[in-house]
């Protein structure tokens, strides 16, 4: 068996309205719409980007979706979680503010914005089911209110993950604070002493508090570390070290058995729309401007999670030449969120890719 993955080439100079028009074809072709029904909570998933970011996936990209979507319910809205890390995405408040900076505006998209987990970040809900690395899934309770679900994903590199697509943005995206922490806490980074300059950066953008000062270095904590991998990405030195092949692979298990309980919640009411324009190293949660480490490729959709990513990389793989243009940004196997979604049932690796002209 194969899913059919539907694919049509787009690149970011394309015109807003033939992307939006290109971004609603490969949707229908899913024939989710269809499955949406009159007064169905539909959410839309998607990461606003975070302040400076220029990444994140336009609103004007996505107003032939949106308006597709609107055709089948009044309900619908865009949606994300809060983050762990301090930002502009860690409290619904600021959440909000930054969407709408974004153009995420009832005006420009003609939906609301909820953020899935509430003022803080509490409101979750918790499906159960044995997996090997969780027992259970703690899930913005937003998202699991909805009766059907859109994932759009910029898809990105990622610092611990290697590759950020449609498991991660199902996975980690919609988890509460508890859940991404839960999924974080395998992850312990460590400070180099011989390259660390005693900067402070990182301690000002770690949220537990759990890099302190020492002779001449910083140290990590590892009783307050919750493993969010901030201090990686702020270091401009290249002083904080993780693990990669160990920990990414346990976080990344646990990245698409969180994924899991959020599809099996939709019982095939859900699809997801990845964007290959502007790929950059790292995740929309950067606050910067990032090229991109491939050419633009196109925008493709499945119902299989798996399937759309295992697309993504390769057509990111083919798109380098046969060099994988993620593992030249951070050297981490970013396959086993694949292996492992496969293995418990998430989706399929195996796909046809159907090219929309
Ligand atoms: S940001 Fe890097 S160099 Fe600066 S204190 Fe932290 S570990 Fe050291
Ligand atoms: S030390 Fe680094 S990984 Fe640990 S909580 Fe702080 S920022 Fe996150």
């Amino acid at each position: 068996m194969t899913s059919q993955v539907h694919f049509i080439r787009a690149t970011g100079s394309d015109p807003a309205e033939v992307l939006a028009a290109k971004a609603k074809r490969v949707y229908l072709a899913t024939g989710l719409n269809e499955r949406i029904a009159e007064g169905d909570f539909a959410a839309l998933k998607i990461h606003f980007g975070e302040a400076g970011n220029t990444g994140y996936i336009k609103p004007q990209w996505l107003t032939g979706l949106i308006w597709e979507v609107r055709q089948r319910t009044k309900h619908a809205f865009l949606t994300d979680s809060n983050t762990l890390y301090v930002g502009n995405r860690s409290n619904s408040i600021d959440h909000l503010r930054l969407a709408w900076s974004h153009g995420f505006t009832p005006e420009t998209t003609g939906l609301p914005v909820i953020i899935a987990d509430g003022l803080i970040g509490r409101d979750k809900q918790e499906p159960k089911s044995a997996q090997a690395r969780t027992a259970s899934s703690k899930i913005a309770s937003a998202i699991l209110d909805a009766d059907a679900y859109i994932c759009l994903t910029h898809v990105t590199g990622h610092v611990q993950t290697g590759l950020g697509a449609a498991i991660k943005n199902t996975g980690m995206g919609c988890a509460s604070r508890a859940g991404k922490l839960d999924q974080h806490s395998v992850t312990h980074p460590r400070v180099n002493a011989k390259q660390c300059r005693n900067c402070s950066v990182c301690m000002s953008f770690c949220p537990e508090a759990a890099i302190v000062q020492a002779e001449g270095h910083v140290v990590i904590d590892p009783a307050r570390c919750i493993g969010c991998g901030e201090c990686l990405v702020v270091c401009k030195f290249g002083a904080i070290k993780m693990k990669w092949d160990e920990d990414s692979l346990r976080l990344q298990e646990k990245m698409a058995e969180y994924a899991h309980r959020v599809a099996t919640h939709f019982q095939g009411k859900a699809v997801y729309v990845n964007f290959l324009i502007q790929v950059t190293k790292d995740c929309d949660c950067m606050a910067k401007n990032q090229k991109g480490i491939t050419e633009d490729i196109g925008i493709l959709a499945c119902l299989d999670p798996v399937a759309v990513d295992q697309a993504t990389a390769d057509l990111l793989v083919a798109g380098g030449g046969g060099q994988d243009p993620l593992r030249a940004g951070y050297d981490i196997d970013w396959s086993g969120q694949l292996a492992h979604g496969e293995k418990i049932g998430l989706g399929r690796r195996t796909y046809s890719l159907v090219e929309i002209a």
